[in-house]
């Protein structure tokens, strides 16, 4: 099963409103997507996460590496592919190329042994994830608390039983959006919340102290990824668990967040830190350290299958007869290439997403909305 042709393409998609978070705005989604095709005829989709025109400049530098090669060796694929480009991409945006490939060729796999992905990786150790909402980003409105608990509240009448909220605009209007959230949803909902790194840690150390009374489930990216140190301390100085990692690549880098007892929730990016292969390996280290796994999702369907079927096959560290819950990101922000770009459609039952069964990553993709969404 030879790789014959790689193709990628850009998808765009205006927002109808944009948003914001601690450190910029959206006003449209952009993604690149890659198809890998075999010399049967089988194909395999991917998606990388980060820019998505550098994405595309690394899939088309690596697809000499790849094309004639069998396709069902993605371990021996993706070290090539890394040894090829470490002298000058030992991290960043390469890294999301070589991911987006990777999970093209699991999708390829699963396809040509008809298994899903999960069961590949090493088998589903459960069949049902439960989904948390990520959403109640910033607006320019004056009455951002209440629009926020709005928000909130309709993620609970939707059936989520928990919700990832923004902060980092600045610690009293964090306070007061969190109050607020809190008082609409009720105790029994988990929420957790958000920073994207925009604090030091004597401000994130001050915000988590004035939030612990709200019942915080954790406390993502409070500090700049590179502080390994000061994640550590802030550790020490509150109750609220620390999450981080999606700025990490490859098991090297989420090594660090470990090693240096950074977080208590690693939150690994697949389609961005080296894909399902790097994905599994950083699975192991972490398990090594006792640390829980919650991956960062962002994307179209293709990102979140993969996270899926990655989720799935997680091991329950410690092992026990009633095992914890697993999470899933589920990004409700508009997305309208999310939207139409791949079937089945996600469906939450009772507050949980069914594990995929279908061969590969268990998706169509489909090329109509390729079209409709196509920059280059
Ligand atoms: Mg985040």
């Amino acid at each position: 099963m030879r790789i014959k042709h790689i193709e990628t393409f850009i998808l765009s998609d205006q927002l109808s409103e944009s948003f914001f978070f601690s450190q910029w705005s959206y006003s449209e989604r952009q993604i690149c997507i890659v198809k890998i095709t075999t010399d049967n005829g089988l194909s395999g989709w991917g998606e990388g996460y980060g820019p998505a025109p550098i994405i595309e400049a690394g899939i088309k530098q690596l697809t000499p590496i790849l094309l004639g090669q069998n396709a069902l060796e993605q371990e021996k694929l993706w070290f090539d592919m890394y040894r090829k480009t470490l002298d000058f991409a030992r991290r960043g945006v390469l890294v999301a190329s070589i991911s987006a490939l990777d999970i093209a060729l699991w999708d390829l796999k699963g396809k040509a042994f008809g298994q899903p992905v999960s069961v590949l990786l090493g088998g589903q150790q459960r069949k049902r994830i439960m989904p948390y909402a990520t959403g109640l980003y910033f607006s320019k409105s004056d009455k951002l608390a209440s629009d926020l608990a709005v928000e909130a509240a309709s993620y609970v009448k939707q059936g989520f039983k928990a919700i990832k909220m923004k902060v980092g605009l600045s610690i009293e209007i964090d306070v007061e959006n969190i109050k607020t959230v809190r008082a609409m949803i009720g105790k029994h909902i988990k929420l957790m919340v958000d920073a994207n790194h925009a604090y030091s840690l004597r401000e994130a150390a001050e915000l988590s102290r004035l939030i612990e009374p709200y019942d915080i489930s954790w406390f993502e990216e409070p500090v700049s990824p590179e502080f390994y140190d000061q994640y550590r301390q802030l550790r020490s100085k509150t109750s609220i668990p620390i999450a981080g990692g999606e700025c990490e690549y490859l098991r090297f880098g989420h090594h660090q967040l470990l090693k240096n007892e950074s977080v208590d929730i690693l939150q690994i990016d697949i389609c961005s830190a080296g894909g399902l292969t790097e994905a599994k390996r950083v699975a192991a280290l972490a398990s090594t350290y006792g640390v829980e796994i919650v991956p960062h999702t962002w994307g179209t369907g293709i990102a979140f299958h993969a996270a899926m079927h990655f989720i799935a096959n997680l091991e329950a560290i410690p092992g026990r007869l009633m095992s914890p819950e697993f999470y899933i990101e589920y990004d409700r922000t508009e997305n309208g290439i999310r939207e139409v770009l791949t079937t089945p459609k996600i469906e939450m039952r009772e507050g949980y997403l069914k594990v995929p069964t279908g061969p590969g990553l268990g998706i169509e993709v489909n090329e109509e909305a390729i079209h409709q969404f196509r920059k280059s």
